[in-house]
């Protein structure tokens, strides 16, 4: 019977409200069950002190609140823990705090799967089963800062869409998460420790820009040269460079927010001077900065991390032309936790 109750945190503060009218009952009852739910990220209703037993029950007979568990956690030797999170279906996602000196990020997944394919990314082998809800990536967000608070004695400062999934092809449901994320009766986290991810899907950056959104935006770029990004991210041949170019244009008209390039460099792939002259090129177009991830690996060879000289070359070229880089380190690669290797191996 549980599955066909419906799942309270699918409703927003107003239909709480309305749902207590509709059974005799003050509205302000909404508004107590909502922080219940958000604020105080209750798992039963039994924890709702303030409401009646009678109206406990009714809650109970009505609804579920389907809560993720955190079904495993791994703690990597730099501080890095991953949590395999299991959904209310039995689907399992991961995500991963990161703890620096400076900061303690949380990055969280929003996809079971994913709908693309970059051939180079472990998640992408596994095919998207679902979309998760607005509730299942606020409750990973909550679990990682409470393990933040826990073993770093501090709560969470940032969070990244870089987890498991294309956030732009759940862009609804994200939305709606960093809405909760954000507001003062969830987290109350500012908008601008929040980065989404994309891999470039041109249509949902420019809805984005529309919507004003106030977190910032980094691209998976990883080259400059429409071939070659479609030879390593398939997907990019309907979502062409050209498009990306003009979505992104539109995104800094519309919010004067830079944008951050994500960006592997791969031995033979995209080493080569060519290769840094055309992502300088790319970023003329709006003001930006350059984030080189290492790669993480993932398989049996096939795509193998640039060597030092052209790591070298990407970093001259880029400052020479001025433009900001960054070379990211890897954390938590020992227990599969880095970029691209969220794959629910255990
Ligand atoms: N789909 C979104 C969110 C995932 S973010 C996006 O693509 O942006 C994950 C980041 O890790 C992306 O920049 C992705 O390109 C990168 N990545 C994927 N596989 C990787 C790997 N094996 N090593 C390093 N980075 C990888």
């Amino acid at each position: 019977m549980e599955q066909t109750k419906k799942d309270i945190r699918a409703l927003s503060k107003e239909e709480l409200r309305s749902f207590f009218e509709s059974i005799g009952e003050k509205p302000f009852r909404g508004d107590q069950v909502y922080q219940w739910l958000w604020s105080k990220g209750a798992h039963s209703f039994d924890q709702m002190t303030n409401l009646s037993i009678q109206t406990r029950a009714h809650l109970q007979a009505n609804f579920v609140i389907n809560h993720i568990k955190v079904d495993s956690i791994q703690r990597s030797k730099d501080g890095t823990i991953k949590n395999g999170v299991k959904l209310h279906d039995g689907l399992v996602v991961e995500s991963v705090l990161i703890p620096t000196n400076a900061r303690t990020t949380a990055c969280v997944s929003s996809q079971v799967g994913c709908s693309l394919d970059c051939s180079f990314c472990a998640t992408a082998r596994l095919k998207r089963m679902r979309n998760l809800n607005p509730d299942e990536i606020y409750d990973q967000v909550v679990a990682i800062d409470k393990e933040s608070r826990l073993y770093h004695d501090r709560p969470l400062s940032n969070i990244v869409f870089m987890g498991m999934g294309e956030p732009l092809m759940n862009y609804k449901n994200v939305l709606a998460a960093i809405d909760k994320i954000t507001s003062p009766e969830g987290l109350g986290m500012s908008p601008k420790r929040i980065v989404v991810s994309t891999s470039g899907v041109p249509k949902m950056i420019k809805k984005m820009a529309d919507d004003k959104v106030k977190f910032n935006l980094a691209v998976s770029l990883h080259s400059a040269i429409q071939e070659t990004r479609e030879k390593i991210m398939p997907f990019a041949k309907s979502f062409t460079l050209e498009d990306l170019k003009e979505a992104l244009v539109y995104w800094f008209e519309k919010t004067a927010k830079q944008i951050t390039y994500e960006y592997v460099v791969w031995k033979g792939i995209n080493d080569q001077k060519q290769d840094v002259k055309a992502l300088i090129t790319f970023c003329s177009y709006v003001p930006c900065k350059v984030n080189i991830i290492e790669y993480n690996p993932i398989d049996d060879g096939v795509f193998q991390q640039a060597d030092n000289n052209a790591l070298d070359l990407y970093i001259s070229m880029l400052e020479k032309a001025r433009i900001p880089v960054t070379v990211r380190r890897s954390r938590g690669k020992d227990i599969d936790a880095a970029c691209g290797q969220l794959a629910n191996k255990q």
